[in-house]
């Protein structure tokens, strides 16, 4: 871990700027930048201070630690190029990370002796991309967005058009870059994909230095290369995201159940009917209590009356489905809603609902977050596990993990637990996000946060290899999601032969030096 930096940021700015040369020279031996980079204009652009190589060398996850050489404050896009020209062009090429918001969960933004370029910096220049709402009378409305932006941002400045993304993450203080370089899902990606699905055209800085823009038509290769593709072959620099108009409300409710066969059954029914625009679950437990961080949803007497239901059951799975209007549909909503979840089995009298704008809905997590930082309780070591399961096998992981496991762990620790189904045929198989071969797939997040006293922690990661290992012996071909394996042939085997290779060759192709997110571990 990264120690303390008694001497101010800006003497030591000034100082590097000044003598960066001489300071490189003076440098720890894993720092290797080469001479050429610091003899550049961009060189001032070059921060080597323990301050913003401590930031660059943690992420959301907070359990593992890689210091870069330095870390890169950009001014526009044309720096970024730059840079991997002058790695590519280097006779010892350094390694080169996108860094958007570093909500990773191990290392994968990381550059360890290699530069960590700091995206956000674009954010305060016109020449790195903004966010641009337009029309095209074949794709319809879209928004042109620097690979930087915060999903947040294109949020409220879709809005501002009436407009909306259509495909989301729970959490929306995420950078573009980041989430298409893994696929983007939420309760919406059901019924339009993930957000890689949603995207028509991208401008993306290969690992050659190339400025290319891509799309379905044009440098195609490269365009489903990135998309999902953990920042291997390119830094996003845009990206053209397909908007729908906005509703300005949602109708949010959640159904209770103890029996998952039931639950499951319900959850697959209604993302196979037209009507809803989110469709999520996820557990209750007494370690998951109805209301968290995720979002705050139940009223206090909901509550002790969901805790009674706990007691009895041990554990209660929560349906949780949306359904978005507006003024216009205002009236028909409550008909189209009971037409919707007509026939469900959920526990009879255990159905809640809410009635939110859209940006309260979208936006959820945030109010949660802030609690948690106001606490201290956010920059936390979070043991995540994010899977993916065939449908055909989601009663055995019920019981395996759910009942045998999860619910029996006697930690302190928190978190929680989501399970929601999607299909398959949302996504596209050129793309290089890996899912399992199933035509409805299950999204299982383990969204744990360490307490800030103890070091259960380990005692989590212990237990999401333990599941692993449960889904390995009983062949359940799961696949993960944001995973950071140690090892290529972990990667090789997430990927199955016909797509590893494929991968490779994309590789070979657009990062033949290999400079682009080391911390992704598949080629470094
Ligand atoms: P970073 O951590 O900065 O980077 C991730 C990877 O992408 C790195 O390899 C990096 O080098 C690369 N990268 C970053 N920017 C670019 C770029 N412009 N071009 C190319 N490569 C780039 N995910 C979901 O799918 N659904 C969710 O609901 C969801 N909820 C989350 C909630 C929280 C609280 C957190 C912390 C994470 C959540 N995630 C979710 C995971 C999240 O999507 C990924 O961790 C994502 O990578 C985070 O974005 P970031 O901007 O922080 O990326």
């Amino acid at each position: 871990m990264a120690g303390n930096c008694p001497i101010p940021t800006h003497v030591i700015v000034f100082f590097i700027i000044s003598r960066l040369m001489f300071i490189i020279g003076k440098l720890s031996p894993g720092i290797s930048l080469p001479p050429e980079l610091l003899s550049l204009d961009i060189a001032t652009m070059l921060r080597v201070d323990c301050e913003a190589t401590r930031i660059a060398s943690s992420d959301f996850g907070h359990l593992v630690h890689l210091n870069p050489s330095a870390v890169f404050h950009p001014s526009s896009i044309n720096d970024i190029m730059k840079l991997i020209k002058t790695s590519y062009n280097s006779s010892v090429p350094f390694t080169i990370a996108a860094r958007g918001r570093g909500h990773s969960l191990g290392g994968q933004a990381m550059a360890l002796n290699g530069v960590v370029v700091d995206m956000t910096s674009l954010n305060g220049f016109s020449n790195g991309t903004g966010i641009r709402v337009s029309r095209d009378p074949s794709l319809g409305f879209y928004a042109d967005v620097g690979g930087h932006q915060l999903w947040i941002d294109v949020l409220l400045d879709s809005l501002e058009h009436g407009l909306a993304p259509v495909s989301w993450t729970d959490y929306l203080y995420l950078s573009v870059g980041g989430t298409l370089s893994n696929a983007g899902i939420s309760g919406q990606t059901f019924r339009h994909g993930p957000q890689i699905s949603n995207v028509y055209e991208m401008d993306v800085i290969t690992g050659k230095g190339e400025l290319m823009t891509c799309s379905k038509h044009t440098n195609s290769e490269l365009f489903y290369a990135v998309l999902g593709g953990l920042g291997q072959f390119g830094i996003i620099t845009r990206a053209r995201i397909a908007l729908e108009k906005a509703p300005n409300r949602v109708r949010w409710v959640r159904m209770l159940y103890h029996d998952f066969s039931v639950f499951t059954r319900d959850q697959e029914h209604l993302i196979s009917v037209n009507g809803l625009d989110y469709v999520e679950g996820s557990l209750i437990l007494q370690q998951s209590p109805p209301n968290n961080w995720r979002s705050s949803f139940f009223s206090s007497s909901d509550q002790s009356k969901i805790a009674s239901l706990l007691a009895k059951h041990g554990i209660v799975y929560t349906l949780e489905v949306v359904k978005y209007y507006d003024d216009l549909t205002a009236d028909t909503l409550d008909g189209e809603l009971q037409v919707l979840l007509k026939g469900l089995n959920f526990l009879p009298g255990f159905i809640f609902k809410k009635d939110v704008t859209l940006v309260e809905f979208l936006n959820r997590v945030r109010s949660g977050e802030l609690k948690l930082q106001a606490k201290g309780l956010w920059d936390v070591p979070h043991p995540w596990l994010n899977l993916f399961v065939p449908k055909s096998r989601i009663m055995e992981f019920n019981e395996g993990v759910f009942i045998n496991m999860i619910s029996k762990q006697s930690n302190k620790t928190t978190g929680p637990v989501l399970v929601y189904p999607m299909h398959r045929n949302k996504w596209d198989d050129r793309m290089s996000a890996v899912i399992p071969e199933e035509d409805i797939i299950y999204c299982i997040g383990l969204l744990y946060s360490s307490s800030d006293d103890s070091n259960d922690w380990e005692v989590l990661e212990n237990q999401n290899k333990e599941i692993l290992e449960f889904c390995d012996k009983g062949d359940i071909k799961a696949k993960q999601y944001l995973t950071h394996y140690r090892t290529k042939e972990e990667w090789m085997n997430h990927f199955g032969s016909k797509k590893w290779d494929i991968f490779q060759k994309r590789k070979a192709q657009f990062d033949p030096k290999m400079i682009l997110s080391p911390g992704q571990r598949i080629f470094n």
